[in-house]
C-alpha cells in the first residue's frame, strides 16, 4: 500500500471540487519542484477519478477501486516514468516488451520503498516504444471503472537528449485527440524543457514547496530516519522530499547531498587561507570532476555565503545550515566579513556556475573562483593577481 499524500491540502481540494463539478481537465500538469510529491498527488487524483464514493474530501480510500490504486495495482491505472534503455532489443516490439518489463519492475521498487529515488536522469528517458505502449493501451475499452488514467511523470524526459523527438510526437498526438475517457497526469519539475507542444495542451497546476515539518515528519515515518538526521535534513531540504533525502547518512557515510555540502565548506574555508595554500585545498576538494557536478558543488558554495551573508547581517537564526550557526558567528568575527562583500562574492560563485555549465574547465574555474572569494571576502587586493 502506497503512503498516505503528504501536503498540498489546497490544491487536493481544488481538484476534488473540480472532479465533483465535471471540469476536472482531461490533461493536466503538475508542475513544481522535483521531490515535492508530484507523482504522489498525480496518484491521488488517479484514485480520486477511479474511487467509487469522491467527496470533497478526495477519494474515500475504502473502496475496491482505492484499495487497487493504492496498491498499484488498477487495470485503469498507467503509470510511466524514465526508465534507462534496455540492454538488449533486437526489434522495437522486443523493446517495448523490454521497457514493460522494467517499468513493471520500477512500479514494483515504487510499492516497496516508496521514496528510493533510483532512477538516474542522466541515462532515463520516455522512449518512442513507451509511447506507442500508452498509444495502444489507450486505444483500447477501459477496464473496469469507465476511465483510464495515465501519469506520466518527469515529462519533460519525452525529449532526451540523443533521441528522435518521436516519442514526443506520438504522445502530443494522445494529448491532441484523447480517446474517449481517457485521462492524462504530467508531471514535471523543469517546465523550461517541455515541449511547447505539451504545455499548450495541458492545464498547469502547481505544487509548491512543502513545509519543513511536513518533510521532517516523511522522513521519520516513511524513510525511518533518525529523528535528529531527520531535523537536519528537513532544514536543508528546501521543502523537497527527494532533496532532504540526499542529506539523510547513508550507512556510515553521509548522504551524497551532505557530502556535498562538507566539501563546499571546504572550499569557502580555503578562501580564507594563505592564498596558495587555499588554493591547494580547493583543487583538492574539487577534484576531477565533470562541469555539472562542479555545478552543483558550487550550489552548496553559494549557500554557505549566503550562511555567512546571514550572519554578517546578524541574522545567523535564519542561515539554513542551523547546525553551523557557531561556526558562521565566529567566521564572521574572525575575518571581520560584510555582507555587501558576501554578496559580491555570491556574484563570483554564480559567474563560476555559469562557466561550469559551459565549457571551461572545472579546474580553470577554481583557478580564477577562490583568489576572487578571497579578495571580495577579505578585501585582500593581492590575492586576486594570484599573488
Ligand atoms: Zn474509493
Amino acid at each position: 500500500m502506497i503512503h498516505d499524500p503528504v501536503g498540498h491540502e489546497e490544491v487536493r481540494a481544488s481538484l476534488a471540487r473540480a472532479y465533483l463539478a465535471g471540469t476536472l481537465p482531461d490533461a493536466l500538469l503538475l508542475l513544481g519542484p522535483r521531490g515535492v510529491g508530484k507523482q504522489r498527488i498525480a496518484l491521488w487524483t488517479a484514485q480520486l477519478v477511479l474511487c467509487e464514493r469522491p467527496s470533497a474530501e478526495g477519494p474515500c480510500d475504502t473502496c475496491r477501486h482505492c484499495v487497487r490504486v493504492r496498491k498499484l495495482e488498477h487495470p485503469d491505472l498507467h503509470w510511466h516514468m524514465p526508465l534507462p534503455r534496455p540492454k538488449r532489443a533486437s526489434s522495437p516490439e522486443k523493446l517495448q516488451d523490454a521497457l514493460e518489463d522494467a517499468r513493471f519492475e520500477r512500479l514494483a521498487e515504487l510499492r516497496a520503498e516508496p521514496l528510493r529515488a533510483s532512477w538516474d536522469p542522466e541515462r532515463s528517458a520516455i522512449y518512442l516504444a513507451a509511447a506507442r505502449t500508452i498509444r495502444s493501451s489507450a486505444g483500447t475499452r477501459p477496464s473496469e471503472r469507465g476511465e483510464q488514467i495515465y501519469i506520466i511523470a518527469d515529462a519533460e524526459m519525452l525529449v532526451p537528449q540523443e533521441s528522435s523527438p518521436e516519442a514526443a510526437n506520438a504522445l502530443l498526438k494522445l494529448l491532441e485527440e484523447p480517446p474517449d475517457d481517457t485521462r492524462f497526469i504530467l508531471t514535471s519539475s523543469e517546465p523550461g524543457r517541455l515541449l511547447d507542444t505539451v504545455r499548450s495542451r495541458t492545464v498547469p497546476l502547481h505544487l509548491g514547496p512543502l513545509t519543513e515539518e511536513q518533510v521532517r515528519t516523511v522522513l521519520v515515518e516513511l524513510a525511518g530516519a533518525d529523528p535528529g538526521d531527520a531535523a537536519h535534513a528537513a532544514q536543508l531540504g528546501e521543502g523537497s522530499i527527494g532533496v532532504a533525502l540526499g542529506y539523510l547518512p547513508d550507512g556510515g557515510d553521509p548522504g551524497p547531498l551532505e557530502e556535498q555540502r562538507r566539501r563546499a565548506a571546504r572550499i569557502v574555508q580555503a578562501a580564507f587561507q594563505d592564498p596558495g595554500e587555499g588554493y591547494r585545498i580547493a583543487l583538492a576538494e574539487f577534484g576531477v570532476s565533470g562541469g555539472q557536478a562542479l555545478a552543483d558543488l558550487l550550489e552548496h558554495v553559494d549557500r554557505w555565503l549566503r550562511d555567512l551573508a546571514a550572519a554578517a547581517a546578524g541574522a545567523a537564526d535564519f542561515a539554513a545550515s542551523g547546525d553551523a550557526r557557531d561556526w558562521l558567528r565566529s567566521t564572521v568575527e574572525k575575518h571581520e566579513l560584510h555582507p555587501v562583500d558576501l554578496a559580491r562574492a555570491i556574484e563570483f560563485v554564480e559567474q563560476a556556475r555559469l562557466e561550469a555549465r559551459g565549457n571551461v574547465s572545472p579546474q580553470l574555474v577554481v583557478a580564477g573562483l577562490v583568489p576572487e572569494l578571497r579578495a571580495t571576502m577579505l578585501r585582500d587586493e593581492t590575492a586576486a593577481t594570484g599573488a
